[in-house]
């Protein structure tokens, strides 16, 4: 089990074991469907979310609670592939929301240990450092609070921020039911009709349908998504400080945290079995543990391993999330590609718009179509 979800515990809601209907069913309790309920919810809308396990319970339960501005890869790469204008537009986005994550966090007294300490970036090789000081410079020069540490061959990102994903999205749940929404757990959408779910027991009609089950929607919808797996440890509170803010490494595939309480996270390291480290089994590997704690036993060999844990991303065709209308009636939010903390709050306030037939901004970036 993770840290996050062995520390948080359940709060069940009822699963669903009759027909019912909604003005906008939401499928799927991740960060994504519980904010995209929670902004419909706050425009007066009455969403129904149904999810298969618990809320929080898959890779929203399960990831490093990093909470970063842009893509994976470092400005550069992502100027290279989106063009320069969409990469900044890109990192404005998750500007704004990392912003709202923490006027929500604030507004709802959401108990999560949102932190502001900032991120570091370190190479993993010449090209990379090349490509992370060049970003530097640009994203300054565009206002960005970021410096470089040349004898760490590492950049900061000041604005960045962490926080404990169950808590956070737990405490967003809450904020979304009492604003009108309702969770029903343990209740899995088999299909979508027109103007309806079926569930194992129930039909649901519905306005609309918001698909938020990310690495799972192949089992929904043919959205071009990929089931990839990451894996994490955690170790019990250390009495002194390693690691000052959340780093990631080798193009974000190596990360680690130490957390205030001084418990230290490490995950990733998929780069080593990109072959093996992928569909829906959320399991634990041997290669992957060890290379985490090999790390870890070169920083704080005295650090306890209390926690391991697997969870599954879903990656996109191009990096970017899907958030945008699939069909008439159907919508989709998914695809963060290992980043969906970086984007969901935002890119659920943008679904939560189409939902409502607005135009925002930002749709062309995120299109389900888009080539
Ligand atoms: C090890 C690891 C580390 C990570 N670290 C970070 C990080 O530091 N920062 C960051 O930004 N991102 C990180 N991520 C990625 C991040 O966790 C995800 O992008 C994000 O949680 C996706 O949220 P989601 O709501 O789209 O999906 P999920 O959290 O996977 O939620 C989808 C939900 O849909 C439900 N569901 C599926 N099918 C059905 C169905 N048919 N009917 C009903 N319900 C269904 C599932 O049970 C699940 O609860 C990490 C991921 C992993 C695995």
């Amino acid at each position: 089990m993770s840290l996050w979800l062995d520390e948080s515990p359940p709060e069940p809601r009822p699963a669903l074991d009759h027909d019912a209907s909604a003005d906008v069913v939401v499928i799927g309790a991740g960060v994504a469907g519980v904010a995209t309920a929670y902004w419909l919810a706050r425009a007066g809308a009455r969403p129904l979310v149904l999810e298969a396990r618990t809320i929080a319970e898959a890779a929203s339960g399960r990831n490093a609670g990093f909470l970063l501005a842009g893509v994976a890869e470092n400005f550069l790469v992502a100027s290279r592939r989106y063009g320069e204008p969409n990469a900044l537009r890109i990192w404005r986005f998750t500007r704004r929301n990392q912003e709202l994550v923490r006027e929500l966090v604030a507004r709802h007294r959401i108990d999560c240990d949102l932190r502001w300490h900032g991120s570091a970036q370190i190479a993993g090789d010449d090209d990379e450092w090349a490509e992370m000081r060049a970003s530097v410079e640009r994203l300054t020069s565009e206002g960005v609070r970021a410096r470089i540490v040349p004898e760490e061959r590492t950049a900061i990102y000041e604005d960045d921020g962490e926080l404990h994903p169950v808590r956070y999205v737990r405490g967003l749940a809450g904020a979304a039911e009492a604003a009108g929404a309702t969770f029903h757990e343990r209740t899995c959408v088999t299909a979508i009709d027109a103007g309806a779910v079926r569930t194992g027991r129930a039909r649901v009609s519905a306005g609309a349908v918001v698909v938020c089950v990310n690495a799972y929607a192949s089992h929904l919808l043919p959205l071009r998504i990929r089931p990839v797996r990451g894996q994490m440890l955690a170790t019990a509170p250390l009495g002194r400080r390693v690691f000052a803010r959340p780093a990631y490494a080798h193009r974000g595939y190596r990360y680690w945290r130490q957390r205030e309480d001084g418990r230290i996270l490490v995950g990733g390291w998929r780069d080593l079995a990109v072959d093996v480290e992928v569909g829906e089994e959320e399991r634990t590997t041997e290669p992957i543990q060890s290379a985490l704690e090999t790390f870890l036993r070169g920083h704080a060999p005295d650090a306890a391993v209390t926690h391991r844990w697997a969870g599954i991303m879903g990656f996109s065709h191009d990096a970017l999330p899907y958030a945008g209308r699939w069909r008439q009636g159907v919508f989709a939010l998914g695809g963060f590609t290992g980043h969906g903390l970086a984007f969901a709050t935002a890119a659920s306030a943008l679904v939560a718009d189409l939902v409502r037939g607005g135009s925002p901004g930002e749709a062309d970036l995120f299109a389900t179509d888009r080539p």
